[in-house]
């Protein structure tokens, strides 16, 4: 009976399937993966830092002008203040007020300026944490690259010989069989379910009776109305 071959080579099929998804699983490739992620995230927050960073400096940059500007303008007032006529009060008023105006802002960009250099050196502070972290977690990526390639290898030959027992047991079943199986293997693991008291043992459900009856005459390959995997009924089970 073809199907005893079938499940044979799905048994071999799925041994290689589950060794591969736990190769997926395994924990150094998972924390692997975990790195990677926190050092891209890292990357990007250094990005974003630096655009800060730039942006700030411009600002701190035109502070500065400013703060030239006024710092000239005061000069400037305190001259004309030196050769104010003293009888004219009105205009000494004028200057005085004027100095007190250029007073209040230049202190006023004086603070802004203090408040941006320790802005400054908060990002510093930030860029050298993200670094050191970045770092940290890069040597630990890298020693743990190391091993997981070795453990990978190892595996990938064990993959290998499991899948050459899947091509080998593919040998002994029909190639119009192997096509349907694989193309029902694309939307159902296993594609092939052993029947079970009546019951696909793929979904659960249980059979109409008519499809027993088509099963234990046993000249046509049987799907499972429900799921579609393929019914097999070892020998003398129905
Ligand atoms: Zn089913």
């Amino acid at each position: 009976m073809q199907l005893d071959q079938l499940w044979n080579y799905t048994q071999t099929d799925m041994e290689a399937e589950r060794f591969e998804n736990e190769m997926r699983k395994a924990p150094n490739r998972v924390r692997l993966l975990q790195l990677r992620n926190f050092i891209l995230e890292q990357q990007n927050n250094m990005k974003k830092v630096e655009a800060e960073v730039a942006s700030m400096a411009e600002r701190l940059e035109a502070a500065r002008a400013e703060y030239e500007k006024l710092s000239a303008s005061m000069q400037e007032l305190a001259g004309e203040l030196a050769e104010a006529q003293e009888d004219s009060v009105a205009e000494l008023e004028g200057l005085i007020e004027e100095a007190q105006r250029l007073t209040d802002a230049l202190s006023k960009c004086e603070q802004e300026l203090q408040k941006m250099r320790r802005d400054a050196e908060t990002r510093d502070r930030q860029q050298k944490e993200i670094r050191t972290k970045a770092a940290k977690s890069k040597q630990e990526y890298d020693q743990l690259k190391a091993v997981y390639d070795t453990e990978f290898k190892r595996d990938s030959e064990t993959l290998k010989g499991l899948k050459a027992k899947v091509d080998a047991a593919g040998k002994a079943v029909d190639p119009a069989l192997l096509e349907r199986y694989k193309s029902i293997r694309q939307h159902c693991v296993p594609p092939v379910a052993k029947l079970i008291n009546g019951q696909c043992s793929g979904c659960n459900m249980a059979l109409a009776s008519a499809v027993l009856r088509r099963i234990s005459a046993g000249d046509e390959i049987v799907e499972c109305d429900n799921c579609g995997r393929i019914l097999y009924a070892p020998e003398g089970t129905v």
